[in-house]
């Protein structure tokens, strides 16, 4: 048989469409061609390929070699071709049996000694495979990210054991899962001294999912605050663990096994935050997915970088078009904005010399429409030393994380999905007010102006204020404190 049919998957984004590569042998003069618009990398696994067959003690046919990667219009980068290639080649010369090969899928980079390397994209690539029936072989380095995935996952370490297993001379070893017990705790809220109000603004949040915004001068702990929000959210579901594995893995890096916390610098590039490249790759948004995305001084970032993020924040995703295919990443992250009160940052001191002018087009950096999406906005103050000094240890994150279980617990019985996803007519069925709590909202929107999106806000935080207290009626306290949070909607009001 001169003819053969090997699988491999590409990558994009989190998906792994199947690849099927055909190796067919032919008469005439020796040559070795990949088709099926392979880029500037897979030419390259030819020479790659051929030394490794070689360095293998296989034979390389000296026979014209035509290998095709289809779908040929699917983009396919870096060497994770090259073992269905070489597999290919040794099945169409009669070097291995034919027939097993329907019930594999390869992926890895050969090096030239035919030792197998990592590969970015293993776990999404297991869990189709897995999908199709098929047993995964891949690289030993990649097998501990790949066997969070269902389905029969072999790791090998060299071509050499590939082609023992495929002869039935040898079996592959199972990829091994990692513990899941080495999770790297969070850093703790009870490192937070004081700031009462923004500890609790930390809590609401968590307990609904709201996106939240910070503001007050440098120096007030806005970050530190941040940085424990994930240590206060209950821990990743197996599905949920298995999307971040997912985005980790395509992107190439190390597999997390907890919520993420991402915090880019305002220099970032759109495409560092939103993803994307000739090989796209997951953004800032995408790599905070299921958990915190966090954006210190965010009147700095470049307008358009946050506009971008107005779709991600209403649809938990994010698309990016490249010249011949688009690309879906998951983006569901939590939000945690921080900004100065002025240019200087320390407006209503003496040293600060901010006209309103320059505070106006300071906080108008941050467009109406992004701000409606932040459900919360609240101010952290400066505490003198003194104050810093008297003030008790704070709550551990762990008291803490009982009480925002609780109050999701209760949301996820009520309406199988956490308050900040509440849309439209849901909204209004769980959020019925009585006489009085309605008037005092209709009052207090006419009056500070808020738009009719933030009115919804409104009822979504009053609605994870009365869970967490337990209650199954909005109170008036509750949607006075829900408005509390909309400070800067305020367009005249200067924060105290
Ligand atoms: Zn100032």
């Amino acid at each position: 048989m001169s003819l053969s049919v090997t699988y491999s998957r590409a990558q994009l984004g989190v998906d792994a469409p199947l690849v099927t590569v055909e190796t067919h042998l032919a008469n005439g003069l020796p040559a070795f061609h990949i088709v099926g618009l392979p880029e500037a990398a897979v030419r390259e696994s030819r020479d790659r390929v051929r030394s490794a067959l070689i360095n293998s003690h296989f034979e390389f046919p000296q026979r014209r070699i035509t290998v095709n990667l289809a779908p040929a219009d699917l983009p396919k980068e870096g060497g994770r071709y090259d073992l269905a290639i070489a597999i290919g080649i040794l099945a169409a010369s009669g070097q291995i049996p034919c027939e097993p090969l329907q019930n594999y899928e390869f992926i890895g980079e050969l090096a030239l000694t035919g030792a197998l390397r990592e590969v970015s994209g293993a776990l999404p690539a297991a869990i189709a495979c897995g999908a199709a029936g098929r047993r995964q072989v891949l690289p030993r380095d990649s097998g501990a990210e790949a066997a969070l995935a269902d389905g029969e996952i072999r790791t090998a370490e060299s071509l050499l054991q590939v082609c023992a297993e495929l002869h039935g001379r040898e079996s592959l070893p199972a990829a091994e899962r990692q513990p899941a017990s080495n999770e790297i705790p969070c850093a703790d809220l009870a490192d937070v001294r004081g700031q009462l109000k923004a500890r609790r603004a930390l809590e609401v949040a968590a307990a609904g999912g709201h996106n939240l915004l910070f503001y007050g001068p440098p120096g007030t702990g806005k970050t530190m605050l941040a940085s424990r929000l994930p240590g206060i959210l209950p821990p990743l579901t197996q599905g949920e663990l298995i999307e971040v594995a997912a985005v980790y893995s395509s992107a190439g890096l190390a597999d997390l096994r907890r919520r993420p916390f991402r915090a880019p610098h305002h220099s970032a590039s759109p495409t560092a935050l939103v993803g994307g490249g000739s090989n796209p790759k997951p953004g800032e948004i995408s790599l905070a997915h299921r958990g915190v995305l966090f954006l210190d001084e965010m009147p700095e970032f470049p307008r358009h970088a946050l506009e971008i993020l107005r779709e991600p924040l209403e649809n938990g995703e994010v698309r990016i078009s490249r010249a011949r295919a688009q690309v879906t990443y998951p983006a569901d992250f939590q939000l945690v904005g921080a900004m100065n009160p002025c240019p200087c940052g320390y407006l209503g001191e003496a040293r600060c010399r901010c006209t309103p002018d320059q505070i106006d087009r300071y906080r108008n950096k941050l467009s109406g429409p992004l701000l409606d999406r932040i459900d919360m906005q609240v101010e952290v103050a400066s505490m003198s030393a003194g104050q810093l000094q008297d003030a008790p240890a704070g709550e551990s994150s762990a008291a803490v994380c009982e009480r925002v279980r609780l109050a999701r617990d209760i949301q996820l019985a009520r309406q199988n999905k956490i308050n900040a996803q509440l849309q439209g007519r849901e909204l209004d069925g769980v959020c019925a007010l009585g006489n009085a709590e309605q008037q005092l909202l209709r009052q207090s929107v006419e009056q500070l102006g808020l738009s009719a999106r933030s009115y919804h806000r409104v009822l979504k935080v009053a609605r994870t204020l009365a869970d967490l207290a337990g209650e199954e009626n909005i109170g008036a306290g509750q949607i006075a404190e829900a408005i509390a949070y909309r400070n800067l909607d305020r367009k005249s009001a200067q924060p105290a």
